[in-house]
Formats: structure tokens, sequence, C-alpha cells
């Protein structure tokens, strides 16, 4: 049973998806004008750890992960750039999916970009228009007509009193036409110094959607009316996830989504990291500086996703430090070749369960890595007076595998060899047992001509490269 904190009930609850099968999750994904920085990345790292610890509880995760390509900022890079809105994006495109390998963050199923689905979501404004949910102004814009649904603040547990102070502080020139201050743009009217070129046509006039909008409508299109889980920064709660809900279950009828869930902040020096403060690392600025991938992700990932994570530099060494501590230790482990079978009691079932029982509780990631350090000290212990036999190292490893589905901090490609490499050595392993030297010979120099440096212990072999 894995149980889940619920940003909409404000409780932990148990995450159960409608097919008792397959978690249908949507994650808020980029607005692709600028590189990622690692506050976004805390998200995506926390949103794969989710998806990874789904599918350890022996669940399926179909995932959908929008590009937000259309919005005030995408538009005016390409309109300052002079090139048109997918040139321009393509390349921030690119550059997330490139952040993701590098933090060993599974692909989605599905990248939805909103360019790719404006008539889904001129279809979704057309039936709340139809329904009286939605109405369109002189202008040529279209708005959400908050009074029309009643269940608004659900999620973030805000009022309407307490919505509309606050968004009459917020009405910009183009709204003015608003029947009330928090309606918000569903349809947004072409304004040719604003906008370049860029528009599309509608029943309404040229323009494009709102940001709002293009959720609902990819989530709809590829997880169907209701969703199990929908996630994000907690920036996103409001106003973002509060209208997709208002626009989805108006228009639909039907719950939008089963759970939420919601992840803290990255902050630096006590504020929110984002590029509009200017106070942002990017994947980028972190490996000039000689980080790893591995690294970053144990940083972003080690901290319990609800409680806030302030970004220094002693952290990312402390990170560094803890890693180090696992290579060695599986690097140890590796060469263990005592053939006696287990000539000490370890009891591996218990360790799996207590990191396992961790996880269940809302992803405690805090508790489970320590069950793990835990670990490695005892059978530490054990390998200083030699009593770790090479059937339980093996045993050890094959958990340890098992665990990295979760944490994905342990192999990483930038230390596994490629498996054309990993098979030579393993051909050369059974040479050596059978002791036909020459062939060993020969497959140690493929290996070393490859990069790669085959370190040999009686029974077993240590792939390092050069
Ligand atoms: P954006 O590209 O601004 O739409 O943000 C993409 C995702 O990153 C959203 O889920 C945001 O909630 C999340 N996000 C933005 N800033 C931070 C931060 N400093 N820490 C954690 N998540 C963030
Ligand atoms: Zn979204």
């Amino acid at each position: 049973m894995l149980s889940i904190f619920d940003t909409k009930t404000r409780k932990i609850v148990e995450l159960v998806p409608a097919d008792g099968k397959t978690v249908k999750m949507y994650t808020c994904g980029p607005t692709v004008y600028n590189y990622p920085h690692i506050g976004n990345l805390r998200t995506y790292v926390f949103e794969d750890l989710l998806r990874r610890t789904i599918r350890f509880f022996g669940m399926g995760v179909y995932q959908v992960m929008n590009l937000t390509d259309i919005d005030d900022k995408t538009i005016r890079g390409a309109l300052a750039k002079n090139v048109s809105l997918n040139e321009f994006t393509d390349v921030y495109k690119q550059a997330f999916f490139q952040d993701l390998e590098s933090l060993q963050i599974e692909k989605a199923e599905k990248y939805p970009a909103a360019t790719d689905h404006i008539p889904e979501m001129i279809a979704m404004i057309q039936t709340l228009i139809d329904k009286g949910i939605a109405y369109k102004t002189e202008d040529g814009n279209v708005f959400f007509r908050i009074a029309r649904f009643p269940a608004y603040g659900g999620l973030s547990h805000l009022n309407l009193k307490d919505l509309k102070e606050g968004a009459s502080q917020r009405v910009s020139n183009d709204e003015y036409e608003k029947e009330s201050v928090s309606d918000f743009a569903l349809w947004k009217a072409y304004e040719p110094e604003k906008d370049g070129k860029i528009y599309w046509e509608s029943p309404w006039g040229k323009g494009r959607p709102g940001w709002h909008i293009e959720c609902s409508a990819m989530a709809i299109r590829y997880l169907g009316e209701t969703l199990d889980l929908h996630m994000g920064g907690v920036d996103n709660i409001f106003p973002h996830h509060e209208n997709e809900i208002a626009q989805s279950e108006g228009c639909t009828g039907k719950i939008f989504s089963k759970y939420w869930m919601h992840s803290e902040h990255l902050l630096v020096d006590g504020k929110k990291m984002s590029k509009s403060l200017g106070n942002f690392f990017t994947l980028r600025d972190l490996f000039a500086k000689g980080y790893k991938g591995r690294e970053i992700r144990y940083l972003l990932l080690s901290t319990h996703y609800r409680t806030q994570l302030n970004f220094t530099f002693e952290g990312l060494e402390a990170a560094r430090h803890s890693l180090k501590r696992i290579d060695d230790f599986i690097l140890r482990i590796k060469q263990v070749d005592v053939m006696s079978e287990f000539s000490i009691d370890v009891d591996l079932h218990q360790f799996e369960e207590g990191f396992k029982s961790s996880l269940a509780e809302d992803l405690n990631i805090s508790n489970a890595l320590a069950a793990l350090f835990d670990f490695i000290r005892k059978i530490n212990t054990c390998c200083d007076s030699g009593k770790l036999g090479k059937s339980q190292a093996t045993q050890i490893l094959n958990l340890f595998n098992k665990l990295d589905t979760v944490l994905a901090i342990f192999s990483h490609d930038e230390e596994k060899a490629p498996l054309e490499i990993e098979e030579k050595a393993q051909r050369r392993l059974t040479a050596r047992l059978e002791k036909d030297w020459k062939l060993a010979d020969i497959l140690r120099k493929e290996i070393d001509t490859a990069g790669y440096i085959v370190e040999d212990s009686p029974t077993s072999y240590l792939l390092k490269r050069k």
C-alpha cells in the first residue's frame, strides 16, 4: 500500500488507480523559453521518484507532461530573435530533454506541446461558452465565469472573497472588460504589436489560448475526463491548478483528478529559485563547476518533497560525499570473492521492507536513505572482519540494483560501461575461468581500446572507465 499526501483533502490517503492497475498522471511541464533551473528540476525529480515508487509497488504508470510553448514569454522570445515560435522553442525543448537524461529522470509516456493541440482547446472553450460558464467580450477575448463554478477554491482552500480582493490588484489593461475581477482568460485576442504574426484562428477571431486551458485540454485528450493524479510545484496550486479544475469540471461535469500532489520549492538564501529573481542555477552552470548529474539528482531527491530545500554548495558537496560512500561500498561488495556461503546472518528482507515501508509513507525518502546507510555500515563491519561470502555479496548487489530502480543514483551511465563492453567482460570472465588465457587477453585488449579497464578478482571482475 502506497500512501500520499493529497493537497485537496489535505489528508494522507492510499494511492489507488481507478482501474486498479495503472496510475494515469499528469505533470505540468516546462515553459520552453529558457533553460530549466534546478528549482524546476527539483519538481521533475520528485515526480520521477513517485513514478518509480509506484512501479516498485507493483502498479503501472502512464504519465503525460505538457510542453508550454505558447505564452507571453515564448512569443516575446521568438519575436525578439525574429524566428518562428517553433524554431525558438525547439532549442529549449531539446535542452529540457537533455536535462532529464542528465538527472536520470525517466521519460514520460507523452510530451504534448500546446501548439499541436489548439483544436482541442477551442472545442473545450466552446463547450464552456455553450454552457454559459464562459463568455466572449467585444475585443475577442474569452473569459471563464467564476460565478458559475461554485466549487472554485476547493484545491487551494481559498474563498471567493479573498480571491476577488487578490485579483483586483492584478487586473491588467486587456482584462478590463471582465464581468468579475477573478474571471480568467481562456482565449486571448490577437494584439499585433505584442504578438507579431503569431496567432491562431478561432470562432472568436484571431488569438491564442490561455495557459490554463492548455493543460486541461491536453490532460483530458491523453488521460480521459478523470485522471488519477495531477502534480506540480506548490506555485501551481493557485491559480493554475484551481483554474484547470474549474475549466475541466465545468466542461465535463466529472471530477478532474482523484488526487493532487505538490512539491515544495527549492530556495536560494530563503527565496524561491526563479528566473524572474535571477537567483537561479541551471544544470549547465553546475556542470561547469565540476558537479555531476547524479550528485545534483541526489541533492534534489534526498529532502522530502513537502519540505523546502535551501540550495547551497555545501549541500552539493555533502551529496557528493554520500554518493562516494555508496560507490565505495558497491565496489567493495563487487570485489568480495570469498567462496563461502552465508557466514553471517544478514537480513536482506528486513532491510528491503524497511526501505519500502519508508517510501510507502508519502515518500519518506529521508528514512529510506537512513535505512540504506545503516545497512551499508553493518555490512562494512562484516567485510572488515572478512565475514561476507560471495553469494551474500551477489544478493546484496541484486538488492541494490532493485532499490536503484527507485533511486537511480547507484549505477549511472556516466560510470556504467556500454552493453557491448559489459558482454566482452563477461565473456572474458568465462574464458578466464576456463583458463583460455589467449581469448581472455584478446578481450582485455578490445576492452582497453574501447576506453575501459577491467580489474580481475579470482571469480569476478570490475569495469572502470580509463
Ligand atoms: P515553469 O517552467 O515556470 O512553468 O515551471 C515548471 C515547473 O517547475 C512547475 O511545476 C513549477 O511549479 C516548478 N517550479 C518552478 N520554480 C520552482 C522552484 N524554485 N522549486 C521547485 N519547483 C519549481
Ligand atoms: Zn499545467
